[in-house]
């Protein structure tokens, strides 16, 4: 068996977002904050040479990782030898369908991921239109990305992202992770995040689509009052953001998610769903 202490490094692949961690503190950090045990299914998202792996095989004994990388498995496999069951598919995480893993594996999903900084967000909010299939997700983003998550109205982090995360998702930060911690470092700092998913939605939308529409059309244009950014959705805005009680002179980034779920439902209401 290979000694987990002694780091692998093998070539990173810029286009695959690849920086290795190579702070085992941290690795064993993210694991246990994920709170993962034996009797979750545990999806490791990029486990690339295992720093993760290692310590979720020991804490749960059963891996399930998808890995675009394929010249990465030999080595993966090779350094957590003994430590448990490990199941690499040598997939594109973005392409994944989760809820046909969750029905395979007999549960919902427990998602550890040290995410690739290219499409990071993207598998984020992949994952998040899957969520009857997700238990909880503890990530490692860049940190910019990470506030956007856990952004509120007001802040200058609040945006589209915060809105339609928030909505079905708890959002916790857990840890700070500085760029010397990785093998090549990145230019950016990172943080964990901690996301459950919310056992209701935090407001009722009539209609999804639109909801995201209005969502993407007040933060499209942040500087413009709302009056002004939402007229691509309706030609008579303004009258809409009176009939729903929102000040038309209001910015994007100052409405709550439950206001922007009244706001689409006014909207739904006043024009039927979307086709
Ligand atoms: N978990 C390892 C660690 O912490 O050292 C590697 C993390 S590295 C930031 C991201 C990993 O995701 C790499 O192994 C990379 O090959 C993999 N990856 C990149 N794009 C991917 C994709 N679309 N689907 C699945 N894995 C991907």
């Amino acid at each position: 068996m290979h000694d987990a202490k002694r780091p692998l490094f093998p070539q990173a692949k810029k286009r695959l977002g690849q920086h290795f961690l190579a702070d085992e503190s941290i690795a064993q950090a993210i694991v246990a904050a994920s709170g993962v045990g034996p009797d979750q299914r545990v999806v490791e998202i990029g486990p690339g040479p295992g720093a993760l792996t290692i310590w979720l095989l020991r804490a749960c004994g059963r891996v399930w990782a998808i890995e675009f990388d394929a010249s990465l498995v030999p080595l993966l496999e090779n350094r957590v030898k003994g430590l448990g069951a490990l199941h690499v598919e040598r997939a594109d995480a973005l392409r994944v369908d989760y809820r046909a893993l969750a029905e395979h594996l007999g549960g919902k999903l427990t998602i550890v991921a040290n995410l690739p900084y290219n499409v990071g967000t993207a598998i984020l909010m992949h994952l998040v239109e899957q969520r009857e299939a997700i238990a909880g997700m503890t990530v490692m983003l860049q940190t910019e990305v990470a506030e956007r998550l856990a952004a509120t109205p007001g802040s200058k982090a609040y945006g589209a992202l915060s809105v339609v995360c928030g909505m079905w998702m708890d959002v916790e930060p857990v840890l700070e992770v500085p760029p010397t911690s990785f093998r090549p470092p990145p230019k950016v700092n990172s943080t964990v995040i901690r996301l459950t998913p919310r056992p209701a939605p935090l407001a009722e939308t009539r209609d999804l689509e639109r909801f995201s529409q209005v969502v993407h059309a007040a933060f499209g244009q942040r500087r413009k009052v709302l009056a002004n950014a939402l007229k691509s959705i309706h030609a008579e805005s303004r009258a809409w953001l009176i009939r729903a009680g929102i000040d038309p002179e209001r910015r994007g980034e100052t409405l709550s998610i439950a206001e922007f779920a009244h706001l689409t439902n006014v909207l739904v209401d006043d024009h039927g769903p979307t086709c």
